[in-house]
């Protein structure tokens, strides 16, 4: 299969470095609150493809990390008056949820910054060792990118064009950096904060440094592929192969892979322009299926708007395949049939094995040998979308068409091998996509009242201690949550809106 690859700007045909095995991380959320659909399309695009690399028959090892420490979820924790690692523990087991409302399978592993200290401040040292980072007066390593030559390699520019991005030279508390691109490696703690002991202060990693220790740690060496959004790829990601290449002296990742951005009415969805929805607020409305099914009807590095009429228009055609499933069980009943929950095969060979054979099948109509030989048309072009920098766009198409077609053929004469068939191939398409037609949709219990009653509780002490702009902050978060608040004498009263 061919992907399109960041780093070359080509499609490139994807090889391994162990035949048959593929080491994968993708960049998790920063766990400071819910997750939005935006953090979910690089959740839902990489997960069926990882399905599909599966389905290839790939030994696929999926990291995706939670980011557990940082500003936001410092500055949130502080807010609340909890500490940081309860604020992250409370959201990563509610990405959890959404990810389990979506069909996303857990990562081969998931894992966390605040428990990769050592061998962050293990790789720090090495870049000081071999003249990469330099260390300021209050202890805040740098990374010096002067140093590095590839340095702008994967977002395709030069140092002096990265540099006049930079329209400040220092930012507060980096009063010793000396080239606008170099970036933090080590913080110093401040007051309150978190802190971790190292040779040069007391403090914490750069975001950087964090994905870096844990990609080759957990893959167990040098990746295949690299993921995550395109707003990733500078700093984040140029960042990391500047540590990673001249430490180990090879190539950190083959290929880079990037979804381009989920939008609302043109404008990426993101928590600071307060755009967004919730993953958990589409799923109080919308099947998670719905939700896959809306994401992968746009190929991955095309821009992908989002609206409620797309959503209704994905709900549409989820229910044409189910419609066309429900009357091949119907049919099959009737004829006295045991139908099996789902018929699914989950490897390739297997399929093309089986369709090959089906395709002289002595049991199908002449009606059915016609329709079935469209169909295998239809097969081919999903796979060949697929292998084609996965196009899932098209290839969602392809089932679209073969419901057409199998819809055509469903009747009381139809054969029990043709129905089976159909079953069959509906089935495996879809469950390459993450799409289990069987699967309940899982309820998420809705909003934690712990939480929200927690919540309110430390919104009247801020108020009681006329910390105003505290309450309000926490009415806000309560309110992107759904969670209306209305003061009345009894006390404070909360809606879901
Ligand atoms: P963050 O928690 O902001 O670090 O984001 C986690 C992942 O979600 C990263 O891979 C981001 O690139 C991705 N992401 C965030 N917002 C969007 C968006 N609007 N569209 C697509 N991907 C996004
Ligand atoms: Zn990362």
């Amino acid at each position: 299969m061919k992907i399109f690859n960041t780093l070359t700007r080509r499609k490139e045909e994807l090889e391994t470095i162990e035949p048959m095995k593929l080491r994968m991380y993708v960049c998790g959320p920063t766990v400071y609150d819910f997750i939005h659909i935006g953090n979910a399309r690089p959740m839902i695009v990489f997960d069926s493809f990882r399905r599909y690399l599966t389905f290839l028959g790939y030994q696929v090892n999926y990291v995706s990390n939670f980011t557990d420490i940082d500003d936001k979820i410092i500055n949130r924790a502080n807010e609340l008056g909890i500490s940081s690692e309860e604020l992250a523990n409370r959201f990563i087991d509610e990405c959890k949820k959404d990810m389990q409302g979506m069909n996303i399978m857990p990562a081969s592993t998931h894992p966390l910054a605040t428990k990769e200290i050592d061998g962050m401040i293990k790789l720090i040292e090495g870049l000081i060792e071999k003249g990469y980072a330099y260390v300021g007066k209050d202890g805040t390593v740098y990374y010096d990118t002067t140093k590095f030559k590839d340095y702008g390699k994967l977002s395709h520019k030069n140092i002096d064009e990265l540099q006049s991005g930079f329209r400040d030279l220092k930012v507060t508390g980096e009063e010793d950096k000396r080239t606008s691109t170099d970036f933090v490696l080590w913080k110093p703690k401040k007051e309150g904060e978190p802190f971790w002991k190292s040779p040069w202060c007391d403090g914490r990693p750069g975001w950087h440094t964090e994905c870096c220790v844990m990609a080759p740690k957990y893959c167990k060496g040098a990746l295949d592929i690299h993921a995550g959004g395109e707003d990733l790829i500078f700093p984040h990601h140029e960042n990391e192969i500047a540590q990673y290449e001249p430490l180990y002296g090879s190539p950190y990742a083959r290929y880079w892979m990037h979804n381009a951005f989920l939008n609302i009415n043109n404008q990426k969805m993101s928590k600071s322009l307060g755009n967004f929805y919730t993953v958990r607020d589409v799923l109080t409305k919308f099947d998670g299926k719905v939700l896959r099914l809306f994401m992968l009807s746009t190929q991955y590095r095309a821009m992908l708007n989002f609206s409620f009429e797309l959503m209704e228009s994905s709900k549409a055609s989820l229910e044409r395949i189910e419609n066309c499933v429900n009357n091949i069980k119907f049919t099959l009943k009737n004829k006295n049939v045991n139908v099996a929950e789902n018929s699914k095969l989950d490897n390739i060979d297997d399929f093309n094995d089986l369709v090959v054979d089906l395709k002289t099948n002595s049991e199908f109509s002449k009606n059915e040998l016609e329709a079935f030989d469209k169909i295998c048309e239809f097969i081919k072009i999903y796979f060949d979308k697929l292998d084609d920098d996965f196009n899932t766009a098209d290839a969602e198409t392809q089932i679209y068409e073969i419901v057409r077609v199998v819809n055509q053929n469903v009747n009381e004469n139809s054969s029990i091998a043709f129905l089976n068939a159909a079953l069959l191939i509906i089935d495996t398409l879809l469950d390459i996509l993450g799409i289990d037609l069987n699967s309940k949709t899982v309820q998420i219990a809705d909003i934690d009242e712990k939480m929200i009653e927690e919540l309110i509780e430390k919104r009247s002490e801020a108020k009681k201690a006329k910390d105003f702009a505290k309450a309000d902050e926490i009415r806000k978060q309560l309110l992107d949550m759904g969670i209306e608040l209305e003061d009345t004498r009894q006390g404070v009263k909360w809606k879901k809106i």
